[in-house]
């Protein structure tokens, strides 16, 4: 899963790291940030955060906020040409938004099982979702999996045991 990774790729994930790391002093702290990146040029369009708590909407994950932000404000329905850097593993309403944006990557940094240890998750990788569907879209990660796994390290998000449902 390493091979596609990039330096500009780490570089971007740390910007990302510090900007979601800023939330840490609001009032609304979370671990969730997203950006969007030209994938040619490497130039950040926007970076957003999970916003759950915030607008009181469970659709409000990073990665959603973050594409429904740059097609508006490119007014085009379609991100080709551009890539998703997300701290947290997409879950699969996330990366099932990003095969309909048609984001050429997504670039992840903790995995959806970092994230279960503080929050309830939906375990179908990222990978598999992408695997499933017809567009295509390079799903990259684990990227700077330590430092965006300490974003989760703040009161608010307290460690939980980990609980799997038994599988049917
Ligand atoms: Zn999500």
């Amino acid at each position: 899963m390493f091979q596609c990774m990039s330096k500009a790729d780490v570089e971007h994930m740390q910007a990302l790291v510090t900007f979601t790391k800023r939330s840490h002093r609001t009032r609304y702290p979370v671990p969730f940030g997203a950006s969007i990146v030209e994938t040619k040029s490497g130039e950040t369009f926007l970076r957003a955060l999970n916003a759950v708590a915030r607008e009181h909407d469970p659709s409000s994950h990073a990665e959603v906020r973050a594409i429904r932000l740059a097609t508006k404000r490119r007014k085009n329905l379609s991100l080709a040409g551009y890539t998703l850097y997300t701290t947290c593993e997409p879950c699969p309403m996330c990366m099932s938004m990003a095969l309909w944006a048609g984001l050429d990557r997504v670039v992840y940094g903790a995995t959806i099982e970092d994230a279960t240890r503080h929050f309830d998750q939906i375990h179908i990788a990222a990978t598999e979702v992408a695997k499933r569907s017809d567009m295509r879209c390079k799903v990259v990660g684990p990227v700077l999996r330590d430092e965006c796994y300490s974003l989760f390290n703040h009161p608010d998000f307290r460690k939980r045991p980990v609980r799997r449902k038994a599988r049917s």
